[in-house]
């Protein structure tokens, strides 16, 4: 079984230049001499400390599957011995893609905590025609979690980290219904690790993000309930244990409609599909999505009726093989049409 990452959180100052003293210090204790730094405009403040073959590389908003595989041939070619992605979730799924080609380690330190994947071991990265793919990758090694960069970061995007985890308990849902049909096992560690990742941020959801932003406590929370939610992957070696049919519903509205906002944000908005199709209140939880910043109805993301009950029926197409309770409720058009309608009435 792949390790766990090791995380460390800075939060015993206000200042960023104190955390990037201390991001290259730890660095160091992990015997890492030469690392290739990845950042962005956001992490280049943090990543100032550390000294590598290279100066700092910064990926592209088009980088893709070919871009991180150059990224890692650079880094072989360097000596570089480990790679430290300092940025957003793309500069991270980049570096570690570039990581699994070149066999290095990574060291992922978030400048935004926006899903998930801060240290799961799979990378979303766009393949040729710029169509988002799954991809296994290697898991980081530390994840270092700066309070003073975070508490700037955008509401939108810890909003959107929250959304993402409000897929693991429907997720964890998806997964047993997949075991009662004979189609999986769950794995009970990975179970527990989802189950634990909720819980670290259930206090917090009933708060608006932009409110809870400032709050060292609820990024701290947020930062341990999405590493938690990576272990359990890494644990059960795919992405069951935090990913059902609303992240097959958010794969849809990628391939499908290009995308409306943060992976988080549709995921949420999915799990008000989800909600409804294990019969629960979807009111009350489009409330709650609502308060947190999240879209809660189609139009939020600029999605018709129609639209969404197109999405509907190609959201199973995006994980072939995967049993969710969308792939139990076996929808045709007429059936999607009455769940929309259930939902968000005629508009
Ligand atoms: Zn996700």
């Amino acid at each position: 079984m792949n390790e766990f990452p090791q995380v460390l959180v800075f939060e015993s100052s206000e200042k960023e230049e104190d955390s990037a003293v201390e991001l290259a210090r730890q660095v160091a204790v992990q015997g890492i001499e030469a690392p290739l730094v990845l950042c962005n405009i956001h992490g280049k403040r943090l990543a100032s400390e550390l000294s590598g073959p290279l100066g700092p590389q910064t990926p592209d908003g088009s980088a893709d599957q070919h871009g991180a595989a150059a990224l890692g041939g650079l880094a072989r070619r360097a000596g570089a011995d480990a790679i430290v992605a300092v940025g957003g979730g793309r500069c991270i799924d980049i570096a570690k893609l570039a990581a699994a080609r070149a066999g290095l380690t990574v060291i992922a330190v978030p400048t935004q905590l926006s899903h998930d994947g801060i240290c799961s071991p799979v990378s979303v990265v766009p393949d040729d025609e710029g169509r988002a793919q799954s991809l296994g990758a290697v898991a980081p090694r530390l994840v270092f979690i700066s309070i003073p960069t975070l508490v700037d970061a955008p509401h939108a995007s810890a909003s959107a980290g929250v959304g993402d985890l409000l897929a693991n308990p429907l997720a964890l849902r998806d997964w047993a219904l997949a075991a009662e049909h004979g189609l999986e096992e769950t794995d009970q560690r990975a179970w527990d690790l989802s189950v634990e990742s909720f819980q670290r941020i259930k206090a917090h959801l009933d708060v608006p993000v932009q409110e809870s932003l400032r709050d060292p406590e609820f990024l701290r929370a947020l930062a341990d309930a999405l590493v938690l939610s990576g272990m359990a992957m890494i644990c059960s070696g795919t992405s069951r244990p935090a990913s059902g049919a609303e992240h097959e519903i958010s794969h849809a509205i990628d391939r499908h409609f290009g995308g409306r906002a943060l992976h988080g944000a549709q995921v949420a908005f999915g799990c008000v599909i989800s909600v409804a199709l294990y019969d629960e209140d979807t009111s009350a939880f489009r409330g709650r999505i609502a308060r947190l910043g999240l879209p809660e109805h189609p139009s939020d993301l600029g999605l018709s009726k129609e639209d969404t009950i197109e999405l509907l029926l190609r959201a199973p197409e995006t994980r072939p093989g995967r049993f969710t309770v969308l792939e139990d409720a076996d929808l045709d058009r007429g059936k999607a049409r009455a769940l929309v309608e259930h939902i968000w009435g005629d508009s």
